[in-house]
């Protein structure tokens, strides 16, 4: 699960994210970064780490 700042709680109970996804992007350390936002102004960002160890 991704985090929700805390400014945005009191909006989820309010409605239910629609999270659209709004781009992905690399870090420096090769991490892939997926960011994701609902129209409300919540953004989650999910980062997926590169642990393969086959991977070159
Ligand atoms: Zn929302």
């Amino acid at each position: 699960m991704g985090t929700v700042p805390d400014w945005n709680e009191a909006l989820m109970r309010d409605h239910v994210h629609v999270r659209v996804p709004h781009g992905v992007g690399l870090t420096e350390d090769g991490e892939l970064v997926e960011e994701s936002r609902c129209r409300c102004g919540a953004v989650w960002t999910r980062t997926y780490r590169s642990k393969d160890p086959t991977a070159e």
